[in-house]
């Protein structure tokens, strides 16, 4: 399943919610994970943890929307 050919598929509401929460997720997963380059090893030590730790938990945000996109999206049939 690859997300460009959700385009093909009829309107649907709460897919669309489903994308844009994933969409977000990414979204917010990809700007931490700048934050954290562009600052690496000028972070105090707590701060780059609990970031690290932020970022941990929109990747795993992103991929359970993913997933629950898919899901929604093989219900269509
Ligand atoms: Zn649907």
């Amino acid at each position: 399943m690859v997300i460009g050919e959700l385009d093909n598929l009829p309107d649907c509401e709460e897919r669309a919610t489903l994308f844009f929460e994933y969409e977000s997720a990414v979204a917010e997963y990809s700007r931490t994970v700048t934050f954290l380059y562009k600052r690496i090893g000028t972070l105090p030590r707590d701060v780059y943890k609990e970031t690290d730790e932020f970022c941990d938990q929109a990747r795993v945000r992103a991929e359970d929307c993913r997933i629950a996109l898919e899901e929604h999206t093989l219900r269509h049939g």
